[in-house]
């Protein structure tokens, strides 16, 4: 039978037996994620922007392209509850614990989630051009190996918002980020094994590991 007519979950997409969604309540963090994602992107099965969204409460996504995103886009970053910032690994970086001390406000962090390449021409988009960059301070290796990364050091959406997430010491996020870490890394092997990947590398780095 044809792998992809499987009965599959809707949220995590994976074949129906090997869905990692149950016992799974989102997580409300203090600061904001503002997905900016598209319908081409959420379609994709191994795209983790759509698992984050199972795993963290205060999240958004806006639609790339879609009629009236900029409106959106400029609605959040008018908000005055939040400071928004975009999360993009590349420097010149702000650093963000700094902004929260700064503006005594939590964050409303976007995120880009689709391939690298579309990322660079979303991140020139005038409406968030004048946004501060944020990027994380450490950089470990990807955990998720089941699309090529333009570079070694890249990492999936996933990853990149729940590290940060760590590295803001987001209030709570230490009891939970270890079973959100346990959840994405059985998802990964989940999709690997269904496509006949060999995961060959030992992550080294474990969210919640002992130091
Ligand atoms: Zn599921």
């Amino acid at each position: 039978m044809d792998k992809s007519s499987k009965e599959r979950c809707i949220q995590c997409r994976l074949i129906i037996q090997d869905c990692i969604c149950r016992d799974i309540s989102a997580f409300w963090t203090e600061h904001k994620i503002t997905l900016l994602t598209s319908k081409r992107e959420e379609r994709i099965i191994s795209n983790t922007g759509r698992l984050l969204r199972c795993m963290l409460g205060n999240i958004s996504p806006v639609y790339v392209g879609k009629k009236g995103w900029e409106k959106e886009v400029e609605s959040e970053i008018a908000r005055t509850d939040y400071t928004p910032v975009i999360l993009f690994p590349t420097p010149p970086v702000c650093d963000g614990q700094k902004i929260i001390e700064e503006t005594g406000k939590p964050l409303n962090i976007f995120v880009l989630d689709t391939s690298w390449r579309n990322a660079r021409r979303w991140l020139r988009k005038p409406v968030l051009m004048h946004l501060k960059k944020v990027g994380l301070k450490t950089a470990p290796p990807s955990e998720y190996h089941l699309r090529k990364q333009a570079g070694g050091h890249y990492l999936c959406t996933f990853q990149a918002v729940t590290l940060f997430m760590t590295e803001l010491r987001t209030k709570g996020f230490p009891s939970v980020s270890f079973q959100i870490h346990e959840k994405f890394t059985l998802w990964v092997k989940s999709l690997a094994r269904e496509r006949g990947l060999k995961i060959t590398t030992t992550p080294s780095y474990q969210i919640g590991a002992n130091p």
